[in-house]
């Protein structure tokens, strides 16, 4: 395979093509330096941003030459002892006697890695397999788990198949109608608007449910104000309307899906008024969205993180997908379900073997012949590789207790900040025998590391990232990362050597890539036909892509769907209400989710100056008429608590948020981190967190 050269050069200026570190629509960006000037980040049309950026994205070279990134390792002498600067050796040989202590007094599932969705495919990939065949441990999962697990569920179950978006979005402005729930774009991945704008300017419309106004629903053709948790609900009684209105597409139905006798039972029983009654959507707006689905030539349902982060997430995700299928909407041009997805690489991080159950190629753990398959890509036995793991709160949860995990390896992720229920999960962490963290920042969870690895940055080693629709991207590389930082692959590779697996663990990307897509090959994420060149040349690949001569597959499903009998599924969904609801001691909704100017945990974005200028500090959003009964004013500090825990937050009174609901954002730490207060109930199949809804108590005051 021939190199990729990674800048190109004239008169003195340097511009490297590459892609954003931050969220799923991975925008296509430059970054530019004349006379070694640093890195400043300039436009670049690539096919999805259109040259567009949101501020993170223009800020985002800032954080490269950060006097706060760490440039050595750090170790801790237990047992009060702070971090002290180490050499590589050292620090090194710290991980791996914890390693080879713990599995020899407690087994190998006594050790535990944690990923992360903004790791790169190869990243993804070699840690899994450094799981697998270095430590043999079961116990492996990723933050993507808290992100988009329940859509991927839910779509597996429904077209057999999870892959984000099924169409590219240059699709989206040819929608007559689309449908985007728990969703706030505009303000999360901003260049994606234009896209929605298009769709609008050409007489479509857009129906957006949340239970905030945002500038998402401004933009909206309607907006449906939804009761926190009642997803599914709503998605049942636009079935029933559209069932009564004679919107379906029974020929669909009958030709293209399984299922659907006892969903419409179901859904009869969802009539208007009931289910204004438990969204809190009035019934004549109920109607005019079915009617703008119902009558609309082609039309699209997303959904994002606010019906996916619940304890019913896949039911919620289901119910839409009947929704869909009812109406004759997949499997055609310019129709279908989507999942916007929300980390940088949330899509490829679930596709290469970082999840509990998952082998590359989402091939999965449980299965023999797929276990077969990458054994025999790996060179190892089939019996050697272990079985599916715990989900990544379950294993958070059982730290440092019997039968848990004791030592712990967390690549690319804040759990301090990022977990459920965020105060017990640091006492888990306390209570581990030994914690590595790889960071290029001393994050919330670093700071309570014995060890801390730092890490090179986006732009200073290349790898692919998969974004939200599905299309392979290559991010190459701007520069060597400062003395003293190792890449997270090279780090992997020496932990492998020093364990005895010399041979398994290549350290240069292209290498892992090109074991990656043999890995791969065959499977449902099918790489084997993508390769730097062509991701470079085509500006990106679709999966799956089974070789070089294969264009990639921009659209799925168009002649039949990904299962057996190449038929959708119907699957019966019932409303339930949430895992806590309000009630006399905690009698408010309370919501969490992002914000415009910050990203995941903040690690990087809380340290980049423009963004904390913007937005600095944690607050809640209150509806003005609940500030009023509880005697609060504009920016008072104000006390959360839940079953969880208590958070300090700023007021901010707004009248877009429903007055039985509060709203969080989830980047920020210390006292004002939002998931000391949410709850931790798993949702069965997918095991996603509550994140989105749990009861609240709302006080005035500035302590605990
Ligand atoms: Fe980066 Fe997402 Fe902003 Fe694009 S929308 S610049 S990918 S954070």
């Amino acid at each position: 395979m021939l190199p990729v050269p990674d800048v190109e050069s004239t008169a003195g200026t340097r511009v490297c093509a590459t892609h954003c570190p931050y969220c799923a629509l991975q925008c296509g960006m430059n970054l530019s330096s004349a006379d070694s000037a640093p890195w400043t980040v300039t436009e670049r049309d690539f096919p999805t941003n259109r040259g567009g950026l949101c501020q993170k994205g223009w800020t985002a070279a800032e954080l490269l030459g950060s006097p706060e990134r760490l440039r050595q390792p750090l170790v801790r002498d237990r047992p009060s002892g702070t971090l002290r600067p180490a050499s590589w050796e050292e620090a090194v040989d710290r991980v791996v006697g914890a390693i080879e202590r713990t599995q020899e007094q407690y087994g190998r599932d006594a050790v535990g890695v944690f990923g992360g969705g903004s790791l790169t495919n190869e990243k993804a990939y070699l840690l899994g397999k450094f799981a697998r065949v270095a430590l043999r441990t079961s116990q492996i999962d990723y933050n993507g788990r808290f992100c988009m697990s329940s859509a991927a569920a839910a779509s597996i179950k429904a077209f057999g198949i999870d892959r984000g978006l099924p169409f590219p979005l240059t699709d989206i402005p040819l929608a007559d109608c689309i449908l985007l729930v728990g969703s706030n774009v505009a303000e999360t991945m901003p260049p994606i608007m234009q896209y929605f704008q298009k769709q609008k300017s050409r007489g479509g419309s857009l129906v957006v449910v949340d239970p905030r106004a945002t500038p998402t629903t401004a933009a909206s053709t309607l907006h449906l104000q939804i009761t926190p948790g009642t997803d599914a609900a709503l998605a049942n009684g636009l079935l029933n309307i559209a069932m009564k209105e004679g919107y379906l597409d029974e020929p669909f139905i009958a030709q293209r899906t399984e299922g659907f006798d006892l969903v419409r039972r179901i859904a009869s029983s969802y009539w208007p008024s009931r289910v204004e009654r438990i969204t809190g959507i009035p019934e004549q707006h109920l109607q005019h969205a079915a009617r703008l689905l119902g009558t609309a030539k082609t039309a699209m349902i997303l959904t994002a993180r606010g019906p996916e982060q619940q304890s019913h997430g896949v039911d919620n995700v289901l119910a839409f997908i009947n929704l869909v299928l009812a109406l004759g909407k997949a499997g055609k041009p310019v129709c279908g379900y989507g999942c916007l997805t929300g980390q940088g690489n949330g899509q490829g991080g679930r596709e290469h073997g970082q999840k509990a159950d998952q082998l590359p190629g989402y091939r999965r753990l449980d299965n023999p012949e797929h276990r077969a398959h990458i054994a025999q890509v790996w060179g190892v036995a089939e019996e050697d590789l272990p079985k599916p793991g715990r989900s990544a709160y379950e294993m958070l949860d059982a730290m440092g207790s019997d039968g848990g995990v004791r030592t712990l390896l967390v690549f690319g992720s804040n759990l301090a900040v990022s977990a459920p229920r965020a105060g017990h999960i640091e006492k888990r962490l306390d209570a581990l025998d030994f914690l590595m963290v790889s960071d290029f920042f001393l994050s919330e969870t670093a700071e309570r590391a014995d060890v801390v690895l730092p890490s090179a940055q986006w732009a200073e080693e290349e790898g692919t990232m998969t974004n939200l629709e599905g299309r392979v991207l290559l991010r190459q590389r701007a520069s060597e990362p400062p003395a003293g930082v190792r890449t997270d692959l090279e780090m992997i590779s020496e932990l492998g050597t020093r364990l005895g697996y010399q041979r398994f663990f290549p350290s240069r990307p292209a290498a892992v890539f090109e074991e990656l897509r043999h890995a791969s090959s065959g499977g449902t994420a099918d790489y084997a036909g993508i390769t730097y060149e062509r991701i470079a040349k085509e500006d990106g690949v679709f999966w799956p892509c089974p070789d070089e001569n294969h264009p990639g597959t921009p659209r799925l499903f168009l002649d039949q769907f990904a299962t057996a009998d190449g038929k959708a599924r119907f699957h019966p969904v019932e409303f339930r209400v949430p895992a806590e609801e309000p009630d006399h001691e905690f009698p408010l909704y309370l919501t969490t989710g992002r914000i415009m100017a910050q990203y995941q945990s903040g690690t990087q974005t809380r340290r980049v100056p423009a963004l904390m200028q913007m937005s600095p500090k944690a607050f809640v959003q209150i509806h003005p008429s609940m500030a009023r009964t509880y005697g609060i004013g504009q920016g008072d500090q104000v006390r959360l608590t839940t079953r969880r825990g208590t958070a300090l937050l700023a007021a901010e009174l707004t009248p877009s948020i429903r007055m039985d609901t509060l709203f969080v954002p989830f980047h920020f730490n210390g006292s004002g981190r939002a998931n000391l207060l949410t709850n931790p109930a798993l949702d069965p199949v997918s095991r996603m967190p509550e994140f989105k809804v749990c009861a609240v108590r709302l006080e005035k005051g500035s302590s605990c």
